[in-house]
């Protein structure tokens, strides 16, 4: 069975074919390079920590005024005693228990990780199911089983087909049960941040066949997923991260040259561009990208999700794992504070699609009530509990305008392999091109990957 990182290195002679790029300078140097990143998220880290361990010179240019990009630990409370604090995660939240590079960062780097494992309750169609009282049926869980394990048979041109599919289509196909259907659609789209009706079926079968049992959702840093940003920060050297400095012009035709909005100029022999591809379209480059780059970028979506985080008196859900699956607007609830010792707690909401717009729209106190009578049918009126409540809405996010890349019907490999390619001296790094795909993971990946393509 090839996986998805191997398929897809084989694969960008499906792709458009490759882009051609402009005169790439001599490559006749003396010294080693030296290396623009855009972007101080963890795929822009990974890469200027391995450059950085290989001797090279990087720069990081970083529009925000923080670190970590997509990944953004909070403290949502605010007590006199600083390590009392809560911490949440406004955005990733789960290292997945398969995830090597992401463990053995947090290893090399002393951060510890706990288990941030859930026990779904489901409400569906008005009713509250307990865990152990809600399932998939047994026919469906037969079936499910054999399609994951059948996966590793599927040729290469059959994962070309498939993803020409979506996952809603695929499963209908199998002939799922309603019921099955609905709770797939709720969980899955958790995952993908839309409905399932918008993702390709490659992606979402290739991402469950090659998951382990708990789908990623396994471990959080100690103390905020940020921790991770800000080790790998401490070990490039925070002089060369310079935040607040949004690249506005890349001219690629020699030297490397970029402006930054606040009217830094800065050159190099190489770049490596790690921004979400909104934010990738509002770069003025010259040359222009290829044709097919931009197509590329024109085409990919990405999920819209709302993270409404609410902190409560009590921890009225008694169970630390406390999380449900529900059919309503608030979409699904976990405890993000497991692991860290307070009366209170904060429960997320986390919507996705239209539900995160709609929610996202809302009077803050009309979305409490959403929240709060959501809840009434699992643990009855707990709208005297609330604190206070902060909403992060990835959708409206000056730079990715969503929360991770949604690949669609043909994406995967129409797609992918173009946004991937290197154009001259550009390399392209981050979430939407690496294999773990909307993961810290695949961030990490792929900045590694540009590294290695600069020190080959
Ligand atoms: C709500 C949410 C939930 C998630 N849940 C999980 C999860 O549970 N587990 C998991 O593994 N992953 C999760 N992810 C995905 C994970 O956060 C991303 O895959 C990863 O952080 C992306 O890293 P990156 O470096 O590719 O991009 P980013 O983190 O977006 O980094 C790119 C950086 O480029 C900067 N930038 C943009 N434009 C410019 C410019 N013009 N000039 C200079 N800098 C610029 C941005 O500010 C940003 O800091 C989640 C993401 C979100 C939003």
């Amino acid at each position: 069975m090839t996986t998805r990182r191997e398929f897809l290195k084989q694969s960008s002679v499906i792709a458009a074919g490759t882009l051609l790029a402009p005169k790439v300078f001599s490559m006749n140097l003396i010294s080693k390079p030296s290396v623009i990143i855009l972007g101080a998220g963890l795929s822009g880290l990974a890469a200027a920590m391995k450059l950085k361990d290989n001797g090279y010179e990087v720069t990081i240019l970083e529009a925000r005024k923080r670190i970590g990009g997509r990944v953004f630990s909070h403290k949502i409370t605010d007590e006199p005693v600083p390590e009392d604090n809560l911490v949440i995660e406004l955005g990733a939240e789960w290292i997945g228990g398969s995830h090597e590079r992401i463990i053995a960062l947090c290893d090399q780097f002393g951060l510890v990780t706990e288990n941030n494992r859930f026990k779904d309750r489901l409400i569906y169609k008005g009713e509250f199911f307990k865990p152990g009282e809600w399932d998939y049926s047994p026919e469906w869980k037969v079936k499910f089983e054999k399609i994951l394990s059948d996966y590793k048979y599927l040729t290469d041109a059959d994962k070309v087909r498939l993803d020409k599919m979506d996952w809603w289509r695929f499963l209908m196909n199998h002939d799922i049960p309603d019921r099955d259907l609905d709770i797939r659609e709720y969980a899955d789209s958790t995952d993908f941040g839309e409905s399932i009706r918008f993702v390709s079926a490659y992606s979402a079968l290739a991402e469950y066949a090659e998951s382990n049992e708990y789908n990623e959702m396994d471990f959080k840093v100690k103390g905020g997923n940020s921790l991770i940003a800000d080790a790998m920060a401490d070990k490039v050297g925070r002089d060369i991260i310079l935040t607040d400095h949004k690249v506005t012009d890349i001219n690629s035709s020699g030297k490397i040259s970029v402006k930054c909005s606040n009217g830094k100029n800065f050159t190099a022999d190489m770049l490596i561009c790690t921004v979400p591809t909104f934010a990738m379209s509002k770069i003025n480059w010259s040359p222009g990208l290829p044709p097919e780059k931009i197509e590329a970028i024109n085409a990919l979506q990405y999920s819209r999700i709302i993270k409404s985080a609410t902190l409560f008196r009590e921890r009225f859900w008694k169970d630390e794992e406390f999380s449900i699956l529900t059919d309503s607007y608030t979409h699904y609830f976990y405890h993000a504070t497991k692991n860290q010792k307070s009366p209170k707690g904060v429960l997320i909401t986390y919507a996705v699609g239209d539900k995160a717009d709609i929610l996202s729209q809302m009077g803050e106190e009309h979305r409490i009530k959403i929240i709060t009578d959501t809840l009434k049918s699992a643990v009855g009126d707990v709208s005297g509990y609330v604190e206070k409540n902060i909403n992060y809405f990835w959708g409206d996010d000056e730079y990715s305008k969503g929360a991770y890349a949604l690949y669609g019907k043909g994406q995967w490999f129409g797609i992918m392999p173009v946004l991937r390619e290197s154009f001259g001296n550009v390399h392209f790094a981050g979430e939407h091109v690496a294999d773990w795909q909307g993961f810290m993971e695949g961030a990490i990946n792929s900045g590694e990957d540009a590294a290695d393509k600069i020190m080959s």
